[in-house]
């Protein structure tokens, strides 16, 4: 089921006769949940109180969307962007919790959490959506997790290193990447400062830190390409692309760098060489919105695209031209053929918990 969007229409320089350059994925999309049902998913009181979600809940219009919850509102309002947008797939993260070093979880300074079981309902719902499933390899039933949702059909793992405190070069992850690795499950670290939540550590999102899962050898994004802000005490970037250096089964996502406080970050990325640009993924990091007014030029006064804004974001990246695969490639690496149906996950147990 490919169909090009607008945005890839206006991309002519590029090929379009295989599946990586006519095929459009964003590949870090995030679903939030309130919390009227917490075994779903919820933001804790302090992150429902802190500006940046009200910020998002006024500016973005969900509050208009259908829904009985404010958790139904998000969910109509991303399956709707997503089923009008030009997209193919939407790869749809979950969040897993923080853990107490005993492999327990712990609730209390766990401030986002998004469950498993949620992000395949959703793919249930719309086959536009690929499952992205989170597992905090601190937990003690992780490879349980890992392949119970491999089964239930996920490609994709997430990892939050400095909401979820994992940091990724912990020798005592070995086991968790290598069965990942033979699941053929992709790996996603965020990388780069942290600003939406509350973190364990921002140290954790240093890509030098990527490493012990790289050695692994299969897949691994860098989400946000070590981006940080401007006004971040340190720069992750440059580690990025040594890391790019280093390792070939390494990919970054421009998810969030086409914000306001990033949006320097891709026009330093545009100026890479060509090889590095080729291992770039599409991500927007939906619902935070794209800044328009810093690319103007790129995507005119009224872009057709600004009415969606998963278009509009990938509209605003491509406009960088990272590679004729930019937003297909990832669906090789996922093992997803664009002509074949996305696998069904099964029917999730009614209040299972992750
Ligand atoms: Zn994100």
């Amino acid at each position: 089921m490919s169909h090009l969007g607008k945005a890839e229409q206006a991309d002519i320089a590029e090929p379009a006769d295989t599946a990586e350059s006519t095929c459009s994925v964003d590949v870090h999309t995030h679903i939030f949940c309130w919390g009227e049902n917490p075994e779903e998913g919820y933001l804790s009181e302090n992150t429902r109180k802190a500006w940046k979600t009200r910020f998002v809940l006024r500016f973005s219009g969900i509050l208009k969307e259908p829904g009985e919850t404010i958790s139904e509102k998000m969910r109509n309002r991303l399956i709707r962007h997503i089923q009008t947008s030009g997209l193919d797939y939407a790869v749809v993260l979950a969040q897993d919790a923080v853990y107490h070093e005993d492999g327990s979880r712990n609730d209390p300074d766990t401030h986002f959490y998004v469950s498993n079981d949620h992000v395949f309902n959703l793919a249930r719902d719309c086959s536009q959506v690929l499952p992205g499933c989170s597992i905090n390899p601190i937990r003690s039933d992780a490879l349980k997790e890992l392949e119970r949702c491999r089964a239930a059909g996920a490609r994709l793992v997430k990892l939050h290193t400095a909401i979820q405190g994992v940091d990724p070069s912990r020798a005592e992850f070995d086991p968790f990447y290598k069965l990942a690795n033979e699941l053929g499950v992709v790996l996603m670290f965020h990388t780069g400062w942290e600003h939406s939540c509350k973190v364990v550590s921002q140290q954790f999102t240093d890509p030098l830190k990527l490493e012990r899962p790289l050695d692994h050898g299969g897949p691994v994004i860098a989400a946000h390409c070590g981006s940080c802000a401007w006004y971040d005490k340190e720069q992750y970037y440059p580690r990025f692309v040594e890391m790019m250096n280093r390792y070939e089964n390494l990919f970054g996502d421009t998810a969030i760098m086409a914000s306001m406080n990033r949006g320097f970050s891709l026009r330093r990325m545009r100026r890479e060489e060509e090889w590095l640009k080729r291992r770039i993924l599409h991500g927007s990091d939906y619902p935070f919105p794209t800044a328009h007014l810093p690319f103007l030029f790129r995507t005119g006064l009224f872009p057709s695209e600004r009415k969606n804004p998963l278009d509009l974001d990938l509209r605003v990246k491509r406009s960088f031209k990272f590679g004729p695969g930019y937003a297909g490639q990832v669906l090789k690496l996922l093992g997803v053929e664009p002509s074949s149906p996305v696998p069904q996950p099964p029917l999730s147990t009614p209040g299972a918990r992750e």
